[in-house]
C-alpha cells in the first residue's frame, strides 16, 4: 500500500481546521500547528454563516447548521428617527467564531492538534517540505498548507512584499445578551438584520448564539459592527495601541480599547444612531476593534506549499464570506489532491487556478461595497450587490 500524504496544516482557526478534516477524510497523515498557546477562544464576535463555512457539518452529517447558528428572517434599514427606510424578507444565518470553530474542532483528532506551535520557517528539500518552529523542532511533509491567516508567514516566504493594504477604516465591534435589552429595542431586532446607513459608515447589528451556543430568542447575543474611517499613521496607532499603549497592528480585543474611544464612539451612537441601534452600542460593556485590510497575492501555492483563506486573500467583510472562502478553499484543495491521485504539485497548479480567481472576484467586490459605504455615500439599501455571498450577491 501507498504511505499516506503527509500534510502539515500551520494555523488552527476555520481555515486551517476545515482543511485538516478534509485531508483526514482523504487518508492524510494530518498534523495541525497553531501558534496560540491556549485553546482558540473569544476570537472576534459575531459571524454571518454562508454555507460552506458549515459545509463539513452538512455533508457528513454531523450537526444541523440551525444547531449552531441563529437565523434572520429580513434586511431593514433605519432611519436616525427610528423608522423604517427599507425592508425586504431574505434569509441569514449567523453565529459565533467560536461556536463554528468548537464545533469543528470537536470532529478532529485532539492529539494532532498541536497548541503554541509556531512555524517559523519552512523551505523545500526535493519532494518534502521540512517546517521549522519557534521551540527548534522541525517536521517533514509532503503537502504544507498555510492557514495562518492576515500576518502569514506563508505568503511572505512565497510572496515577499504582499503586505496587507489598509482600507482607511476599522470595524468597531461588540456583543450584549439579549436580555440586557429593553424590551423595545430585543423586540425590534430579534428577526432581522438591522443596518443604518450614515455619512462615511454604516453599521449593522443582528442576532448571534450565546456564549454557550444558545440559538433561542432571548438566550442569544446582540452583535454590532460598525464601519467607521480612521486615518493611518497615528490616528489609527492610537486606537489600536488602545488603554495599555501596546503597539497593534490588527486588532484591539475586548477590554483593550481606551475609554476616551469608548466614550467617543458611545457619544457618536446617542448623536447619529437610530434609538434601538444606539441602545446596543452603547450597552455593550467591551467593544473591540479590528482594522479593516485588503491582502491580494500573485498566487497561492508553489511545488508543495498552499496558501488558503486569509493568507492568501483578506477581502473586506461586506459580503461575509471570509470564513466561506477558507474552508472553500479547503474544500477544492482536498478534491483536487483526490482528482490527482496525491500528486501534490499537480494538485496545486489545478487548485491554484480556481482559487485565485474567485479571490480575485470576492475581494474586488467587496472593496467596491466599502468604497461607496465609507467614502463615496452610494449605497442604495435596495441594491442586490449588498447581500451576501461567496461567489457572488445571494450565492
Ligand atoms: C470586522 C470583520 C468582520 C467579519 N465578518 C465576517 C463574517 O460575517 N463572516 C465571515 O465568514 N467572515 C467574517 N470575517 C472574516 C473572517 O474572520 C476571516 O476571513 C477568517 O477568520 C479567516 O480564517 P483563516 O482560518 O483563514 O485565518 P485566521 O482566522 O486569521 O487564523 C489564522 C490562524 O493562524 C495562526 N497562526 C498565524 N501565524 C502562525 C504561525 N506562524 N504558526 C502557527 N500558527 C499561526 C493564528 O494564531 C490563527 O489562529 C470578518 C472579519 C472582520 C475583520
Amino acid at each position: 500500500m501507498l504511505k499516506p500524504t503527509r500534510a502539515t496544516v500551520v494555523g488552527g482557526s476555520i481555515g486551517g481546521l476545515t482543511a485538516a478534516l478534509l485531508l483526514h477524510d482523504l487518508g492524510c497523515d494530518v498534523e495541525v500547528y497553531e501558534r496560540s498557546g491556549s485553546a482558540l477562544d473569544a476570537r472576534g464576535a459575531g459571524i454571518a454563516v454562508l454555507d460552506a463555512t458549515v459545509r463539513y457539518f452538512v455533508d457528513r452529517g454531523i450537526t444541523d447548521p440551525a444547531e449552531i447558528c441563529s437565523s434572520t428572517q429580513s434586511i431593514r434599514y433605519l432611519w436616525p428617527d427610528g423608522s423604517v427606510r427599507y425592508e425586504a424578507g431574505h434569509h441569514y444565518r449567523f453565529s459565533s467564531w467560536n461556536t463554528i470553530y468548537r464545533a469543528l474542532l470537536a470532529c478532529f483528532d485532539d492529539d494532532r492538534y498541536h497548541l503554541g506551535r509556531e512555524m517559523v520557517s519552512f523551505r523545500t528539500r526535493g519532494d518534502e517540505v521540512e517546517v521549522g518552529f519557534a521551540d527548534g523542532d522541525t517536521r517533514r511533509c509532503d503537502l504544507l498548507v498555510c492557514a495562518d491567516g492576515i500576518n502569514s508567514l506563508g505568503r511572505e516566504s512565497l510572496y515577499p512584499g504582499t503586505s496587507p493594504v489598509y482600507s482607511g477604516y476599522v470595524a468597531y465591534r461588540g456583543t450584549v445578551p439579549e436580555r440586557d435589552l429593553s424590551p423595545a429595542t430585543f423586540a425590534g431586532l430579534r428577526d432581522a438584520i438591522t443596518y443604518q446607513v450614515i455619512p462615511d459608515s454604516h453599521i449593522l447589528v443582528y442576532p448571534i448564539p450565546g456564549p454557550d451556543g444558545e440559538v433561542e430568542p432571548g438566550h442569544r447575543l446582540m452583535n454590532f459592527v460598525w464601519y467607521r474611517n480612521v486615518a493611518d499613521g497615528a490616528p489609527l496607532d492610537r486606537l489600536l495601541a488602545g488603554r495599555d499603549g501596546t503597539p497593534r497592528r490588527v486588532s484591539l480585543p475586548p477590554g483593550a480599547m481606551a475609554d476616551e474611544a469608548i466614550d467617543e464612539m458611545r457619544a457618536l451612537a446617542d448623536r447619529a444612531l437610530a434609538p434601538p441601534i444606539a441602545e446596543v452600542v452603547t450597552t455593550v460593556a467591551e467593544p473591540f476593534a479590528q482594522a479593516v485590510f485588503d491582502i491580494e497575492v500573485p498566487g497561492m501555492a508553489a511545488d508543495q506549499v498552499a496558501i488558503l483563506g486569509d493568507a492568501a486573500f483578506a477581502v473586506r467583510p461586506h459580503a461575509a464570506a471570509g470564513t466561506a472562502k477558507a474552508a472553500d478553499d479547503a474544500w477544492q484543495l482536498a478534491e483536487q489532491l483526490a482528482a490527482w491521485s496525491h500528486d501534490v504539485p499537480e494538485a496545486l497548479r489545478s487548485w491554484e487556478q480556481t482559487q485565485l480567481a474567485l479571490g480575485r472576484d470576492l475581494l474586488q467586490r467587496c472593496r467596491d461595497i466599502g468604497e461607496r459605504s465609507q467614502f463615496r455615500n452610494s449605497w442604495d439599501p435596495g441594491d442586490p450587490a449588498l447581500i451576501f455571498g461567496l461567489y457572488g450577491p445571494g450565492n
